[in-house]
């Protein structure tokens, strides 16, 4: 009877220090996975375009380490230093954290239809920069652009008109392009830049004084590959 006593003795304490190892190292594993992510310092736009391709790559081979978002807010509660700034598309298929594994903190992301600028687009990307963490402002176009779309067959509503007439002059560098609405938004990238450094002096100079960069970049929809633009 004691035998037997020990034995059952001897396996609980077995079983209780099995169970106390995996939840610590599931513990672990999380705060490593944070921490992590939560280290990304860049000190130019080079390393910020790296971070954001390597994000793109987990995303792809669907080994996300951004994902526990109630420890990101409880460490970015308090400050934030997003080192990149992105210009995208609200199509809901390009979520600009989620396509580049980013977490809470890491990013700031303007999102409009055919990702054109505006003066509340520019301010904001004035407010980025001058915040002064971010290297690099990047534009992002995409696969089958609603928008684009919708430029190129001269689609009329309200307040959308003027916007896709913002488009419109990408349209016109390419003709007889057998996929038209992909150069076309490519080139809208480009325009968008240009637009965006001649319609702000602080974000050119900014620019011209190799504070931050400003690129541009293509979301395939289909693959969901991001490819950065010469
Ligand atoms: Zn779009």
């Amino acid at each position: 009877m004691t035998k037997l006593f020990v034995i059952v003795f001897i396996l609980c304490v077995y079983c209780f220090t099995l169970i106390r190892c995996t939840k610590h190292k599931k513990i672990n594993e999380i705060d490593e996975a944070t921490l992590r992510s939560e280290q990304i310092i860049v000190k130019n736009a080079d390393e910020a375009i790296i971070e954001l391709k390597n994000g793109n790559k987990r995303f792809l081979e669907n080994k996300l380490i951004n994902y526990n978002y109630k420890r990101q807010i409880e460490l970015s509660k308090g400050r934030q230093k997003p080192y990149a700034i992105i210009l995208s598309c609200m199509d809901s298929r390009v979520p600009p954290e989620i396509v580049f594994d980013q977490g809470i903190g890491h990013l700031f992301a303007l999102r409009v239809a055919g990702n054109v600028e505006d003066e509340n687009i520019l301010g904001s990307i004035e407010y980025a920069v001058e915040h002064g963490h971010s290297k690099v402002i990047v534009v992002m176009g995409h696969s089958h652009c609603g928008a684009v779309k919708g430029s190129i067959i001269g689609t009329e509503l309200e307040n959308l008109t003027q916007l896709l007439d913002q488009i419109k002059p990408s349209i016109k560098a390419y003709p007889g392009t057998l996929d038209i609405v992909e150069a076309v938004s490519k080139n809208n990238v480009k325009t968008t830049i240009q637009d965006i450094l001649k319609r702000s002096n602080f974000i050119s100079d900014h620019v011209n004084d190799n504070k931050i960069e400003i690129v541009g970049a293509y979301y395939n929809i289909e693959t969901g590959e991001v490819s950065f633009l010469d």
